[in-house]
This record gives structure tokens, C-alpha cells and sequence, in this order.
């Protein structure tokens, strides 16, 4: 009897591409990985995948070459536009936990030699300027309120409050602002993310697609070798946009921010039911026939089965998933910067702007700071409105997280799980806490008996901070 082997093929010894090829290579090979791989060469491996992967089309291959790309320098709107690929993994510079250089920020190549380039770099400096200001009035505040421990430096007692200030300061910092992300993906997500790059309307985000392809190219020199921009996107863009922008007047938020569009009122039946079946042997129908012929009580009680024992770290069963919720959501551009990062669910926001209006925190009152909190916002609405004019893609660099941002959000229950009890902790950001808890609301609302599984703090506070 051959014995069971597992082992690495390690990327310390082999090429990314020849890691694929080798995988792929077993699907028709009756030899192991390893005699594969050791047969292969980067040349004979980038053969292969420009008849399969290339010619054929059988691009799943692609996946089993992974990359790690170090992105530096870049502006928080164009790391927007890398994260909009879901299948790849980030990790990119906080806003909560560092300081920013006041002089870290992106002209864009578009504002070369027009006349409100001068006016674009003062209000971005003067947004930077009132945020470096903001912090020391705001932090005074908070050493109030968390006095430093016996013996505790100066370094560690800023670090144990800093969020608490930084929290409030940050809805400042623009979408120009340099950032650094760290991605890992795989050759195919980056073949489609590059094919997006190239095709967006701004310079900076076409240029780092090319620089992303060059880096890429070392590593995997076929595989994302003919991504080029890709007309149907730039197309598309255009014709909607021209639509869109004459059939519908820009509407002013309203209501609580969070409103529920649509959801399956049978939603509840349906995951009860999937999750007898799972378990089972009979059909759906019987499985929702018997969920139906049921009491509460004793829907209640499949309820307590299903989500009773769940872990703090638990992850419940996929069953979950059949059901759906719409919602159309207006966030601060902070929040959504969290929002966005929950890849799994199906996210459409709108461009960055000012028409949405301004969240002003209750620490920049406090510490009376809130004038020149609000002349830095007005300065941004007004140049804003100037350079939308010309190129409103372009104005998106100047907004600013206090300004809010409209996304439309589909995802399903156990989605929903993952994000409101991971977004409502204590230690999450105050805003991304109260979309967290609003969705919530709605939720149970109209799944009682599902939802009531989600935990969450005890004791809330997000209200004290707006
Ligand atoms: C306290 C805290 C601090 C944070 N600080 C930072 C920070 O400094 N910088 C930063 O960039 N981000 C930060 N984040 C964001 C964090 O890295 C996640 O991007 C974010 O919380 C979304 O979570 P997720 O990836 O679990 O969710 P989703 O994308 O919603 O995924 C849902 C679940 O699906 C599974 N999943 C999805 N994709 C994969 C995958 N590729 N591989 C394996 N499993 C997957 C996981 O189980 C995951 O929990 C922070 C988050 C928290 C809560």
C-alpha cells in the first residue's frame, strides 16, 4: 500500500509558475508533485501556461502561483480601487494607530499645469494642518479621562488613549493622503486586478497597474503577462455615468443612514431548514414542509440548536448563507474604508464627494476646536465643487473620512454575523460600530429568531461620540 505524503513544495526552492504548472501537471500525471516539479523549468513551465492558461483558457491554473506585492506612497483612492478585488488579501497603514506625515500626499498628474493645482495642494495642507492641530487639544480630553498609570511613560500611556483622540481627528485626513498596502494574491485575481488598473480613470491608479505588472512580470512572467486595459470597462463607465447623471437629482441623505431594501421573508425557514437537511437525507421541499408545520416554540428550539453553542471565534455553519439582505447605507468615508475591507459580500459605492455633507465628532466640540474643524470642511466643499467641474474623479482626492459616502450592500446572515460583531466591539471605530448596530437592528427586526445569536458589548458608548 503507498503511503499518504504531504509535504510543501516550497516556494524557497520553486518559481510561482512552476508551483502552478506543477498542480495543474496531475490532473493528466500519473507522477507525484515533487517528480513534476523537479522536471520542470521556468521555461517549459511558461510554455505550459501559455497554452493552457493563455490559449485554452483554463485559467483556475493561475491560482497557484501566489504573490506578495508591497505597495508604498500611494493614495488611500487608489488602494480604494486594489481592495475592490475581493479574492486577494490586505493589509494596509491604519489611521488609528499612526502618525501622519503632513506632507504625504498625492497630486495627481491630471492637476500638471491647470490653474487649481495651487488650490488643490493648500486645502489638502490645510486639512493636514488642522488635523496635526486637532490632536493635542483632543488628546488633552482623553488624559482627562484615562489619567496615566503609576510609573506608565509617556509612549505608553499615548498608546494605550491614542485611538481614542486619533478617532475623532482622523475624519480630517483626505483620500490624497499616502498610505502603504501590503497584497497577497494569486496570478489570476492579480491578471484581473491589473486589467481593472489600466482601465481607471485615474492616472495615479493606471500607473500603479503598470508598476504592479512590471513587479508581477518578474515573478510570473506569463501569467499576467497580456493584461491590458479592458474597453468594456471605460466604456460602460462612460455610457451609465452620462445616464445616470441626467435621470436622477443627487439626493441628500435622510432617515438614520441605514435603511433596509429588501430582504427573504423566508429566509428564517429556509436556513432552519437547509440546516435539517445538511444532516438528512430527504429533499429540501420535505425539509421545509416539516420546518413550516412547526410552532416557535419549536422553531425556537432548532434555533437553540443551530447557534446556541456558538464560540466567541466560531464561525456558523454555512446554511447561513441561504438568505439575503439589501441595504442602502450612508457612512462616513472612515467607515467605509472598514466597511469595504469585507470582501465577501457584494458592495457598490458611489464616487467620493461633499454633496453628502459632514460628520463633526462630539471630541472636536468638546475640545473647542469645532471652528476650525468646520473651516477646513467648508475650504474642501468649496474646492471640491471646483475641480468636480473639470474632473469629479479627480475631486475624490480631496474629500476628506468625515464626509459621507453612499453604498449599496447585499450580503447574507452569516456575512451579516461576521461584520456587525466584529464592527460593534469596543475597539472598533465609533462610526463603523453604529452601522454595525443599526444593520443589527434591522435584522432582528425581521429574523428575531436567528439574529439574537449575534453577541455584542454589553455596555454601548458609540452614542457619546456623535
Ligand atoms: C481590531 C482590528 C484592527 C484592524 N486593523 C487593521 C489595520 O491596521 N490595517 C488593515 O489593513 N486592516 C485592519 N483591520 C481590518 C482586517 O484586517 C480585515 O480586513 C477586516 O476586519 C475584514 O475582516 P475579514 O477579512 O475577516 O472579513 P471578510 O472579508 O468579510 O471575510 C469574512 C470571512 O471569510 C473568510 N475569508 C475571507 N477571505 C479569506 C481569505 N482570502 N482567506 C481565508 N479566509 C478568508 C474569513 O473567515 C473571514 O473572517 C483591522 C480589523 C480589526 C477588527
Amino acid at each position: 500500500m503507498t503511503k499518504e505524503k504531504i509535504y510543501l513544495l516550497s516556494p524557497k526552492k520553486y518559481s510561482p509558475e512552476v508551483i502552478a504548472v506543477t498542480f495543474a501537471k496531475t490532473s493528466r500525471s500519473p507522477l507525484s508533485f515533487q517528480e513534476i516539479a523537479d522536471e520542470l523549468s521556468d521555461e517549459s513551465s511558461a510554455e505550459f501556461h501559455e497554452k493552457w492558461v493563455v490559449g485554452y483558457g483554463h485559467a483556475s491554473v493561475a491560482e497557484h502561483a501566489v504573490l506578495h506585492i508591497a505597495i508604498e506612497n500611494i493614495s488611500r483612492l487608489a488602494i480604494e480601487s486594489i481592495q475592490s478585488n475581493r479574492l486577494a488579501s490586505y493589509t494596509e497603514k491604519s489611521t488609528r494607530y499612526q502618525k501622519w506625515d503632513l506632507n504625504a500626499f498625492v497630486t495627481p498628474p491630471e492637476l500638471d499645469g491647470h490653474p487649481l493645482k495651487s488650490e488643490y495642494k493648500k486645502t489638502i495642507k490645510l486639512l493636514f494642518k488642522t488635523y496635526a492641530d486637532s490632536l493635542a487639544p483632543t488628546r488633552a480630553i482623553i488624559q482627562e479621562r484615562f489619567p496615566r498609570k503609576e510609573n506608565e511613560s509617556d509612549e505608553a500611556w499615548d498608546r494605550r488613549i491614542r485611538a481614542r483622540y486619533v478617532d475623532a481627528c482622523r475624519f480630517l485626513l483626505p483620500a490624497a493622503s499616502h498610505a502603504n498596502v501590503g497584497m497577497t494574491a494569486n496570478a489570476r485575481v492579480l491578471e484581473s486586478a491589473i486589467r481593472k488598473m489600466l482601465s481607471h480613470p485615474l492616472i495615479e491608479v493606471r500607473q500603479i497597474g503598470e508598476k504592479i505588472k512590471e513587479a508581477a512580470q518578474n515573478e510570473v512572467p506569463t501569467l499576467v503577462k497580456y493584461a491590458e486595459a479592458v474597453d468594456y470597462f471605460n466604456e460602460t463607465e462612460r455610457e451609465l455615468s452620462a445616464i445616470s447623471k441626467s435621470c436622477c437629482a443627487p439626493t441628500a441623505p435622510s432617515g438614520n443612514g441605514v435603511k433596509m431594501l429588501d430582504h427573504d421573508p423566508a429566509a428564517e425557514n429556509k436556513i432552519l431548514a437547509a440546516s435539517l437537511y445538511r444532516f438528512g437525507e430527504m429533499s429540501f421541499t420535505q425539509a421545509q414542509q416539516y420546518i413550516e408545520s412547526l410552532n416557535t416554540e419549536e422553531r425556537a428550539e432548532i434555533a437553540e440548536k443551530l447557534l446556541g453553542k456558538l464560540g466567541k471565534f466560531d464561525i456558523p455553519l454555512r446554511e447561513l448563507e441561504y438568505s439575503h439582505y439589501t441595504f442602502d447605507l450612508i457612512m462616513d468615508q472612515g467607515a467605509y474604508y472598514e466597511f469595504k475591507r469585507h470582501r465577501l459580500m457584494t458592495q457598490t459605492p458611489q464616487n467620493l464627494s461633499t454633496n453628502l455633507g459632514y460628520i463633526t465628532p462630539k471630541l472636536i466640540q468638546e475640545a473647542n476646536f469645532e471652528r476650525p474643524y468646520i473651516e477646513a470642511m467648508e475650504a474642501v466643499t468649496e474646492t471640491y465643487q471646483k475641480i468636480a467641474a473639470f474632473n469629479p474623479y479627480l475631486a475624490g482626492y480631496l474629500v476628506p473620512n468625515g464626509f459621507n459616502r453612499r453604498v449599496l450592500a447585499t450580503f447574507n446572515l452569516r456575512q451579516a454575523y461576521h461584520l456587525c460583531q466584529l464592527r460593534a466591539a469596543k475597539n472598533a471605530h465609533f462610526t463603523i460600530r453604529r452601522i454595525a448596530r443599526k444593520i443589527y437592528a434591522e435584522l432582528e427586526s425581521v429574523h428575531p429568531l436567528l439574529a439574537k445569536y449575534m453577541r455584542f458589548p454589553a455596555e454601548e458608548t458609540w452614542q457619546e461620540h456623535i
